[in-house]
């Protein structure tokens, strides 16, 4: 039997048993008016606790148990305990809600939640970025109203999600490129995912340029190659004749060796972020080494001046060291006409050690310069080609120097000369006992 009937029970019994007890003491009437007023005083206790559970049960109060006798202190007891359980159930519930709405937000990609009507549920920051929208203010519109782009539009009613919509111009600058893709899920909901692809479609667009580039730079030695080997074929030709076309075929050759060389050179730069060896560079052997290539290219056709501190060196590789340097050397030969000057510097800067080698040659237009490290870029084509360039020399030096830590500055002008300096930082620059004299 449950307890509240059983404490009812024996509650009627004992009142029976008093007023039978009184009404044999005192009269029958004497017992009904007390158990009367036993009653009442019950009725209203009664009453005053029904009131007081509903007031609580309004607003439930989970620290404190009202005291109560009886099964009315049962009843709150039990009350407290029911309402503390859901009490913790529920900020158990929102600890993970809020733990999981801080994973959505730090997600890299957008996430919009659309309900049946494709008004906004919800969305994290990175959706509010690409789509311009503004997670209180716009919550609850139809997401077509805020996102107006027809492409967009066609694709959220078109019911097809299996591909990504691709769409342009878009973020806060107007120029981001985002992939939008819709995934339904429960009663004709969707949740709408995007990314920015932009840097993706840069480097996809910079891979295709580059096939193209190294395709064409292939191409026109071999179409030349492929000319010259036809006409022998095909016409008689004598001795010098012959010997004539094979030193220009040796030249193609040549030249689509060095094309292949500095690719292959500048893919074993680009497979490591940074340099290998830390060995300090025998700069003394470096810079004797870049002057003579230098002074062997322009063959006293110009005047090639140096000033090198001997005590300066910095750590690092000294193939990629001679290599970058030596670049810079022997393009200012290359773009400086005959009689033109050439002057080599090393020397510390700031605690830096600093290559710098300044011409009196062609210059290059202030649009270029930025530009110059990018991998097939000449400012002339003909006079690179002229002179052997691949157009690759200064993406190397770009690649060796960023893997020393060292950074390239460019000054030039146009018609007068150019000045590139190589700064390598303090960190490795070191100072070695001078040469005998
Ligand atoms: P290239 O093999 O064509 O010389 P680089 O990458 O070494 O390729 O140089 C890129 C372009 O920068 C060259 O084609 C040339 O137009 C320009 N350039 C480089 N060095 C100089 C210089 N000292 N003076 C003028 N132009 C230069």
């Amino acid at each position: 039997m449950n307890i509240i009937w059983a404490r009812s029970i024996v509650s009627l019994v004992l009142l029976g048993l008093a007023c039978a007890a009184i009404g044999a003491l005192f009269g029958v009437k004497f017992a009904l008016a007390v158990a009367v007023c036993i009653l009442l005083v019950q009725l209203f206790f009664s009453t005053f606790h029904k009131q007081r559970l509903w007031h609580l049960l309004d607003a439930p109060v989970y620290g404190e148990v009202p005291s109560a006798p009886g099964v009315w202190g049962e009843i709150y007891y039990r009350l407290h305990k029911l309402a503390k359980r859901w009490h913790a159930q529920v900020r158990q519930v929102e600890q993970q809600h809020s733990r999981f709405i801080q994973a959505i937000q730090a997600s890299p990609n957008g996430v919009a939640m659309l309900d049946d009507h494709d008004q906004i549920e919800w969305c994290n920051a990175i959706s509010e970025q690409h789509f311009g929208l503004d997670a209180k203010r716009d919550l609850r519109q139809h997401i077509t109203h805020l996102v107006r782009q027809p492409d967009f539009v066609r694709y959220l009613n078109s019911n097809r999600y299996e591909e990504m919509l691709i769409m342009r111009g878009m973020g806060s600058n107007r120029q981001n490129v985002i992939s939008v893709q819709v995934f339904p899920y429960g009663d004709n909901r969707k949740l709408v995912l995007t990314q920015d692809i932009t840097e993706l479609e840069r480097t996809d667009a910079m891979r295709r340029d580059f096939v193209a580039n190294v395709s064409h730079e292939l191409k026109t030695p071999l179409t030349v190659l492929s000319g010259f080997l036809e006409t022998m074929r095909e016409l008689p030709l004598s001795e010098s004749e012959r010997a004539r076309y094979l030193e220009l075929m040796e030249q193609q050759a040549a030249r689509m060796r060095h094309i292949v060389t500095d690719l292959l050179v500048l893919a074993q730069l680009e497979g490591e972020a940074r340099v290998q060896s830390n060995q300090m560079v025998d700069m003394r052997a470096v810079l004797c080494h870049v002057r003579e290539d230098a002074e062997s290219l322009s063959g006293g056709h110009h005047h090639i001046t140096a000033d090198f501190d001997d005590s300066l060196s910095v750590t690092g590789s000294e193939t990629e060291v001679l290599s970058a340097l030596g670049n810079l050397a022997t393009n200012a030969v290359r773009y400086t006409p005959e009689g033109g000057t050439v002057h080599l510097s090393w020397r510390a800067e700031n605690n830096c050690a600093v290559f710098s080698v300044t011409d009196s040659g062609l210059g290059i237009p202030a649009v270029d310069i930025p530009r110059l490290t990018e991998r097939f870029y000449r400012v002339d084509r003909s006079r690179s080609r002229d002179t052997g360039g691949t157009g690759l020399g200064l993406a190397i030096v770009k690649h060796v120097l960023q893997r020393h830590d060292a950074v390239l500055e460019v000054k030039s002008e146009e018609g007068r000369g150019s000045t590139f300096t190589v700064r390598f930082p303090a960190a490795r620059t070191a100072r070695r006992q001078p040469a005998p004299a």
